[in-house]
């Protein structure tokens, strides 16, 4: 059998100990590369590539811009520095902190938990809480770019939803009547919410899994708008028996497993949407342990984001956080406990 890539020697190309080596310096170098490739300051308004260099890591931009206020062409002298106006924009712990902070959050496979972090770089708790959802609220607006530019998974696509919120609703047993019955079902479409994932099949021969997308919904059938956005048309799209997923065959070539009787019934089969939620599972029991209504398509997004990336070495799984938390626009969650409303979109 096959070793498992977290025990194969190309899974670690990134350790602890060679990040608190580095200086701010060889920090802001590594983040310099991926922000600007091709290593020339950008200006995060105007675009322009020329500017002056005002203080050790900071610029001042030359280009010029049109004013919003007054519609006139103006020079542009907006001053800026690796992180000003992205998803790290008024950070307030240095970047060797920062690149700490992913590393211990890709290292964490099942999800890194933020008292842990607390532990491992002596911060508050509020620091890594914080970080964390900048990290998933980066990965979900990267999603959401890619899926402006129309659909892009394709082949075998296997869709699967579960339950991520609410708790057992108390009822008498046996129900008695239909009131209560009707009682019942009303609690719990209030309480549970699901979430469903969207999942190509990993194409024979290849050891890399396929693109993985999740989508939080009050029921399952709401998910296929979102499909349609992601799947190509003319991809085959796998489900079990729910009824909430037949109008899919309206758009796509649909196949169906019953699992009241099996797990895979010729092609049809939704085991690999099914192991993605193992590592749900796994994740809401066994570290986050609770998530919040408000967030779960963030988790859903950081966990379909491990499971993609799941046979990645943990350095480049660094620069891919890096290279999220970098692009322009700033992170929907600055200022949480300041309760700045503005910005927290809930
Ligand atoms: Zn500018």
């Amino acid at each position: 059998m096959a070793q498992h890539f977290l025990l194969s020697p190309p899974a670690i190309s990134l350790t602890m100990g060679e990040v608190w080596t580095l200086t701010e310096d060889e920090a802001h170098e590594k983040l310099k590369a991926i922000r600007w490739p091709d290593g020339i300051p950008t200006c995060p308004v105007c675009g322009s590539k020329q500017s002056w260099k005002v203080g050790k890591r900071k610029w001042k931009c030359r280009g010029k811009r049109i004013d919003p206020k007054t519609g006139n062409e103006r020079w542009c002298y907006y001053q800026y520095t690796i992180t000003t106006q992205t998803h790290l924009h008024s950070r307030k712990r240095s970047l060797k902190h920062i690149l700490a902070a992913c590393l211990s959050f890709v290292n964490g496979v099942l999800g890194a938990a933020a008292l842990r972090q607390r532990r491992e770089i002596k911060n508050s708790y509020k620091t890594p809480f914080v970080f964390q959802h900048r990290i998933r609220a980066a990965i979900d607006t990267a999603n959401q770019t890619e899926m402006a530019a129309g659909p892009f998974m394709e082949g075998e696509v296997e869709v699967d939803g579960m339950f991520v919120t609410g708790r057992k609703v108390k009822q008498n047993n046996p129900i008695m009547d239909d009131k209560e019955l009707e009682k019942f079902f009303e609690d719990y479409r209030k309480t549970h919410t699901a979430l469903v994932v969207v999942r190509e099949r990993m194409a024979a021969g290849c050891d890399k899994p396929g693109k993985v997308r999740t989508i939080h919904v009050d029921r399952e059938g709401d998910a296929i708008p979102f499909i349609r956005r992601v799947v190509k048309p003319g991809s085959t799209v796998h489900t079990d028996y729910s009824t909430q997923y037949l109008p899919m065959r309206m758009f796509f070539k649909h196949q169906r497993v019953n699992h009241s009787k099996t797990y895979k019934d010729g092609d049809a089969c939704t085991n690999q949407a099914e192991s993605f939620f193992a590592r749900v599972h796994a994740a809401k029991e066994g570290v986050y342990r609770s998530w919040r209504k408000r967030y779960v398509s963030w988790y859903g997004a950081e966990l379909a984001w491990r499971e993609e990336n799941a046979r990645t070495a943990n350095g480049e799984q660094v620069d891919l956080i890096l290279k999220a938390l970098l692009q322009i626009g700033r992170s929907p969650i600055a200022g949480y406990w300041q309760q700045h409303k503005d910005r927290v979109p809930f």
